[in-house]
């Protein structure tokens, strides 16, 4: 039993921890973004289009994209977009 009962304080732990990095900022607009578009709230950008709405990102947004660690967000749908390499096998 001491050791399924560690487990589950360990469990617990990890839990709290990935709640804490994520901010209630970042869980409420992730949220409202998320109930406006079909429920997909994070979407891919290759080629400077979002695959969320196939528009055209601007190319400085698409600039910092790649670079930064930044949470952006597309411009016409607001989702929150990230950079993916297609031409990269995963
Ligand atoms: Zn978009």
């Amino acid at each position: 039993m001491n050791t399924i009962d560690a487990d589950i304080v360990d469990w617990e732990k990890k839990r709290i921890n990935l709640q804490k990095n994520v901010s209630d900022d970042l869980l409420a607009r992730y949220e409202k973004i998320r109930n406006r578009n079909k429920g997909v709230g994070v979407i891919s950008v290759w080629k400077a289009v979002c695959n969320g709405c196939h528009m055209n990102i601007p190319p400085q947004l698409y600039n910092e994209l790649q670079k930064s660690n930044e949470l952006l967000s597309c411009p016409n749908c607001s989702r929150i977009i990230y950079f993916q390499d297609m031409e990269k096998p995963a």
